[in-house]
């Protein structure tokens, strides 16, 4: 399938999808890509975010071990990783999906696949294998730029 677009950011990050929506704030037709099943970049799915809720939870347990000092005693903390990780994944799905609905609201495309650029104007989007992260259904989509 071939598409055209005024911009085709590639990239979801921080960086793409600020770029994406001020540019379609501004009236362009604009096509964001990346891989990820919704924007959000390394930092949200696997930097800034994950990262602090995961040292949130790092903090919580210092301090119940701290608290012995002030006359609080809590029992030894129980540490279920799985019931942690899907807490985790949960805030992450939250915050992408946030801003999968931003993207929506401001009419941007979000097309999911590795862009790879064939000329000045013209980029090709590989799809990630169906499965992937929940990939299926994304059967193929190409951005040409209008230069
Ligand atoms: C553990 C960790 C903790 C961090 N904590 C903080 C913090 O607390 N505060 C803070 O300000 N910063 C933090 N950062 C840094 C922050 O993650 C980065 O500054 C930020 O993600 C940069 O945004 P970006 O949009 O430039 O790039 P990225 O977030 O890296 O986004 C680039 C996106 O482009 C995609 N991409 C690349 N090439 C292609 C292609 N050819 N086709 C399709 N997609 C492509 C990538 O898959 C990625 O999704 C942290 C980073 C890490 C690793």
């Amino acid at each position: 399938m071939t598409s055209s677009t005024h911009l085709a950011v590639i990239g979801g990050g921080p960086g793409g999808y600020a770029a994406a929506f001020l540019a379609a704030d501004l009236g362009m037709q604009v096509t964001l890509i990346d891989e990820a099943p919704d924007p959000g970049g390394v930092c949200l799915y696997r930097g800034c975010m994950p990262s602090k809720a995961l040292l949130h939870v790092a903090k919580v347990l210092t301090e119940a071990r701290e608290a012995r000092a002030w006359g609080v005693d809590f029992a030894e903390p129980a540490l279920d990783l799985d019931r942690l990780r899907g807490w985790k994944e949960g805030v992450v799905g939250r915050l992408t999906g946030g801003l999968g609905q931003l993207s929506t609201q401001r009419g941007v495309t979000y097309l999911r696949g590795r862009a790879e650029l064939l000329g000045p104007t013209s980029v090709r989007v590989t799809p990630p294998p169906v499965g992937a992260d929940g990939a299926g259904g994304f059967a193929g989509a190409g951005a040409g730029g209008a230069g």
